[in-house]
């Protein structure tokens, strides 16, 4: 069924979005279509379904869109990765260089249970800057990071070389 399905047909891309020399990858009408939809959360929890994955964790916004059907699917607990002042517990904050400045993003103290093996996701891989921090986050949580997955990976620049030895599995690439 999923081998049926041309995901990238679902992608809408959109050029000079949100700045120039951008060529933005809409999710949104895969998003509009519950069976390319299904079928695409399916094959990205497949590499992973024997793998004991016990959470997933994701940054807001868009990592949430996989993020929670993922966790149904592969059985783990869900977990949110937020931007500063949005989670209502304890939190840990982990700050990380982006191009230009920094950015935050925080996780409840008690997010990770001991001994979790956790599956990192979010929508697409683009400098890996954000899977970096997520990355960092769970370690630092002493959880045990088994992958990262995407919907789409952008090759060319080279995320992956900024995410270790982690198995990294993406749906569809642009190169
Ligand atoms: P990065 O930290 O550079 O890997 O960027 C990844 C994040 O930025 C993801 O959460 C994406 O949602 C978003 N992003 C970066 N580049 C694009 C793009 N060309 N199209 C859509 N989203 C993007």
């Amino acid at each position: 069924m999923t081998d049926s399905i041309d995901f990238r047909r679902y992608i809408r891309s959109i050029p000079d979005f949100p700045k120039p020399g951008i060529m933005f990858r809409d999710i949104t009408p895969l998003l509009a279509a519950p069976e390319a939809f299904r079928a695409a959360v399916k094959a990205m929890a497949d590499p992973f379904r024997d793998q004991n994955i016990t959470a997933i964790a994701a940054a807001e916004a868009r990592g949430f869109i996989f993020a929670a059907p993922l966790a149904l699917e592969l059985n783990a607990a869900f977990i949110p990765v937020r931007k500063p002042g949005k989670l209502p517990f304890d939190t840990k904050a982990f700050h990380y260089e982006l191009e230009y400045g920094t950015d935050t993003l925080e996780i409840h103290t008690d997010a990770f249970e001991q001994g979790d093996r956790v599956l990192l996701v979010d929508d697409l891989l683009a400098t890996g800057g954000t899977m970096e921090a997520c990355v960092r986050l769970a370690e630092q949580a002493h959880a045990s990071v088994v992958g990262c997955v995407f919907a789409i990976e952008l090759t060319f620049l080279k995320g992956r070389e900024k995410l270790g030895d982690h198995q990294i599995f993406s749906l569809i690439d642009y190169h």
